[in-house]
């Protein structure tokens, strides 16, 4: 029986060893501050907004919500920016993405005080990670090493495939596999015969946003599945041919008209793969729980708390 890797389990844990940092944190005069933005109303966002903001004050971190308009420009909003850089209260700042597509993303992630960047997306700190020194990482593949660490999964000398180079979770997941002296390929949409790279993968990372593409194939039998996808899928005929041996999944179907999935088939994943991700339950829960961590250490920073 392959071993389910569970997020929330892991997510628990990372909050609970979060409550005495706040605290001493608060022992200095204040919470740990969080600034989050949101422009525009996309629906998608204000859900991730919002459990981030529930998040902080479930910890008891000072969060404020700034939701200037769709029509906002780029100037504006590192104006905006600037502001929160500037009050020494606010420790991280977050601008959730995607941003609308007039404004130049480049520009207002380079805005953000790098020592306020709790994603970890600034080229300085993304400079940090390659040259791995301590600095904020992207959560995601924070979180995910966190994971492959929590449950013990070997990482020196392994064989780690990633699927997907994106800048927030392909490229940085590459680079901590790396750090931790596993033998790293990278696979992206001109990769050729994706299945055969991806079978001798003894940890393998799928973040591509392609619903379970990830076929019995792809998995080395026994090897570690890390699906990162998170894929909305709400066409009957998909959802039979994904889940069609998981009943209790397609009655979600039924009663919801749409379903969660990850980037690996998850029949084949729990068939083949010694230990892995659900979608949902793994990577999921993690990102979050690693942006408080982030903010959390922003703050020690700032107050000098060891
Ligand atoms: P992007 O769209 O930015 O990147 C996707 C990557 O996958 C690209 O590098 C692309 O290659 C590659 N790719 C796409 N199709 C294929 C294919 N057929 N074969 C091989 N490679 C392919 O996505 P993100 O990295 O932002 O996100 C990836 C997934 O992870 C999404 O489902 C997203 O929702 C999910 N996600 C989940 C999070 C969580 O907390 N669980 C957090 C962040 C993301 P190329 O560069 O050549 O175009």
């Amino acid at each position: 029986m392959a071993q389910i890797l569970d997020g929330k389990r892991v997510r628990d844990a990372i909050l609970a060893e979060s409550v005495p940092r706040v605290k001493r944190v608060m022992d200095r005069g204040r919470p740990p501050g969080l600034a989050v933005v949101l422009v525009g109303n996309d629906p998608g966002s204000e859900i991730y907004v919002r459990n981030k903001v529930k998040a902080c004050a479930d910890l008891g971190i000072y969060s404020e919500k700034l939701t200037p308009a769709e029509a906002i420009t780029t100037d504006e909003l590192v104006a905006l920016i600037d502001g929160l850089n500037r009050r020494p209260e606010i420790d991280g700042i977050l601008v959730q993405m995607p941003l609308p597509k007039p404004v130049d993303s480049r520009r207002v992630l380079l805005a953000i005080d790098p020592d306020k960047d709790v994603d970890g997306f600034h080229p300085m700190n993304v400079g940090n990670l390659v040259a791995n020194r301590p600095a904020p990482r992207a959560c995601t593949p924070a979180g995910i090493m966190e994971l492959l660490e929590r449950y013990q999964i070997p990482v020196t000398g392994r064989n780690a495939v990633v699927v997907g180079r994106s800048d927030i979770v392909g490229k940085p997941m590459a680079l901590m596999l790396l750090h931790h002296s596993a033998t790293v390929t990278i696979c992206h949409s001109k990769t050729r015969d994706l299945a055969a790279v991806c079978a001798g993968a003894d940890i393998l990372v799928a973040a591509m946003g392609r619903p379970a593409l990830v076929k019995a194939e792809y998995i080395r039998p026994g090897a570690t599945v890390i699906d990162v996808g998170m894929n909305r899928i709400s066409d009957r005929a998909q959802a039979e041919a994904i889940f069609g041996r998981l009943p209790e999944r397609l009655a979600v179907f039924e009663r919801t008209g749409s379903l969660l999935v990850g980037d690996v088939d998850p029949v084949a994943m729990a068939e083949r793969a010694g230990a892995y991700t659900p979608v949902p339950g793994g990577v999921g829960p993690l990102t979050i729980a690693m942006l408080m961590k982030n903010a959390i250490d922003a703050a020690e920073r700032h107050l000098g708390v060891r």
